[in-house]
This record gives structure tokens, C-alpha cells and sequence, in this order.
């Protein structure tokens, strides 16, 4: 295929980003909100969730009044079994899906009453969302994947493209600037989906099994390096992830089991190897 000119391109991406947002609000739920006060500490409180899905005319209800509260720089792992509801939590969390009741908080803005528009300006400019599948845009390169957030907002490609250049960087991958995303390894591509993230300067990063279709080497590095942009990019960070020791090196770990946030169960600790650790379990910073 002949590759088009850049700003065709770049039409071309925006166009492929703002059908994606079309996707997404085709998902949306409907909203209710519920009573509650705000705690100026949390970057991010979550009061009294509700998800309960409706599928050929059955209830599934995911959570009910669940609550979480998470501060800001906090690194917070989510465990939990395949099917327990960390998808779904996330989605909320992100703006993504709407909850069936309760209202989340970034600061002392409820995003759940936000209209679509505010919304997905509110997503761009204040989440970074890495998912277990990359989804870059195969024929694009890594560049301009990487730009993609900040094009949808307006910036002029001249200065989105330096942008994404450092970010590049950041994750090991200025060499491969102008590969095709398409022609990158698993690993590369999560470290071009990191890039894309967190190009757009986010306070939050909401990372869904961020390493869920890699190999455990390289897994490793893609955890490292989340561990290094949440401190060199001042993040607040939820991590989903079914990596004991990455989830026991986090500042705090949650179980979602049951439909409700719990302290991971004594067999978790064991797997983790973390249950001698007795000055951490008496501080009590697991939950
Ligand atoms: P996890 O990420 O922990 O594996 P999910 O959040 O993906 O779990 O799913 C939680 C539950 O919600 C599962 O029982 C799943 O089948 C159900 N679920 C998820 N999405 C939908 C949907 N769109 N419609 C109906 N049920 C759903
Ligand atoms: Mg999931």
C-alpha cells in the first residue's frame, strides 16, 4: 500500500481514534448518583459502585456498593480470580463504562455526571490507559501512535511529534521511532502503548494486565519500567495484574473477590512470599 502524505495521515489517525470513542460510548451504561463526602486526600474515590450488566434479559451484577478511596502517588495493585470484576472496576474507574450506581471522583470532580464530550476530554487529558493488548494502529509508526492523544486534543504535529519523541525514549524505543507499529515485538509494542499513556502528561495511570500476553522475562522489564514512569511522571497508579511480586512490590495491595475489595488472603501472601515480611503485615499497608 502507498503510504499518503503526513497530514493525511494524521487525519487518518484521528479519524481511526475518534471511532474507537465511538466504540466506547456505544457502551456506555446509564449513570445515578448517590450520596457521599469527598476526601481532598484521594486522587481518586470511588463511592458506593455499583455494576450490574444486563444480558439476555439477566442480571449479572458485578459489585455492589463497593468503595475505594486511592491517594495520591499511590501505587495500588488489584488482585483477584479471572471473572471477579477488575475489568469492570476499571472501566468505571477510567471513564469508560458508566456505573449502574455510585459516582467516582478524580479530586472533586465527579466524572460519572460528565456528559460524553467532557468525558473523553477528561480521559485524554487526565488518564493514561495501558491494557493487556496494546492496540496500536499496526500500519502507523511507533511516533505516531504515540501522538495520537495529543493530535485528538489539537496540538500542532510538529510539537506532538517531539512530545513523542521523549516519551520514546522514556520507554528504550527512540530507535524505533519510525518502525510500523506492526513490525514491533509484544514487549515493544506495550512500551509504545506506555509511551502513548503518558504523552499526554496524565496524573493517573490504569494499567489492566499490562503484561497479561508476555513472557515472564519480559513482563518483568515492562513492570520495571511502569515502576520507574510512575515515579519519574509524579502518577497515581492502579495496577491489575496477576504478578504476585509485582502486585507485593506496590504500595498497597487489594483482593477484588466476592464483589468487594478485600486484604488478599493468607495464601496469596504465602505465593507472594511475603508473609514473613512481619513489619510490613503489622503496618498494615497491604490494605
Ligand atoms: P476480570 O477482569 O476480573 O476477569 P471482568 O470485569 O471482565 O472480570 O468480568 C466480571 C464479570 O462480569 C464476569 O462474570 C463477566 O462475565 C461479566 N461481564 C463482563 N462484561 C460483561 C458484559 N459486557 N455483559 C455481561 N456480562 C459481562
Ligand atoms: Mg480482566
Amino acid at each position: 500500500m502507498q503510504r499518503s502524505s503526513t497530514s493525511r495521515r494524521i487525519g487518518s489517525v484521528k479519524a481511526s481514534f475518534q471511532r474507537e470513542e465511538t466504540q466506547i460510548s456505544r457502551r456506555l451504561f446509564y449513570s445515578r448518583d448517590e450520596g457521599g463526602s469527598l476526601d481532598p486526600e484521594s486522587a481518586i474515590w470511588a463511592d458506593s459502585l455499583t455494576r450490574i450488566y444486563r444480558s439476555g434479559g439477566v442480571d449479572v451484577t458485578v459489585f455492589k456498593n463497593l468503595s475505594l478511596r486511592v491517594c495520591s502517588g499511590e501505587r495500588l495493585a488489584i488482585i483477584g480470580e479471572s471473572g471477579s470484576g477488575k475489568s469492570t472496576l476499571m472501566h468505571l474507574l477510567g471513564g469508560l463504562d458508566k456505573p449502574s450506581g455510585g459516582r467516582i471522583f478524580f479530586g472533586n470532580q465527579d466524572i460519572v455526571g460528565l456528559s460524553d464530550g467532557p468525558l473523553a476530554d477528561f480521559r485524554n487529558r487526565q488518564i493514561g490507559f495501558v491494557w493487556q493488548n496494546p492496540s496500536l494502529l499496526a500500519e502507523f509508526s511507533a511516533l505516531e501512535n504515540v501522538m495520537m492523544p495529543l493530535l485528538v486534543r489539537g496540538v500542532r504535529p510538529g510539537e506532538a511529534a517531539s512530545a513523542a519523541g521523549l516519551l520514546l525514549d522514556e520507554v528504550g524505543l527512540k530507535a524505533r521511532a519510525g518502525h510500523r507499529a506492526g513490525e514491533l515485538s509484544g514487549g515493544e509494542q506495550q512500551r509504545v502503548a506506555l509511551a502513548r499513556a503518558l504523552v499526554a502528561r496524565p496524573k493517573v495511570l490504569l494499567a489492566d494486565e499490562p503484561t497479561g500476553s508476555l513472557d515472564f522475562r519480559t513482563g518483568e522489564t515492562i513492570m520495571n519500567l511502569l515502576t520507574v514512569l510512575h515515579t519519574s511522571h509524579k502518577l497515581t497508579s492502579v495496577f491489575v495484574t496477576h504478578n504476585l511480586s509485582f502486585a507485593f512490590s506496590c504500595d498497597r495491595v487489594l483482593e477484588l473477590k466476592k464483589g468487594s475489595l478485600q486484604t488478599p488472603s493468607e495464601t496469596e501472601l504465602q505465593t507472594a512470599g511475603v508473609l514473613q515480611d512481619a513489619t510490613r503485615l503489622d503496618g498494615g499497608t497491604y490494605v
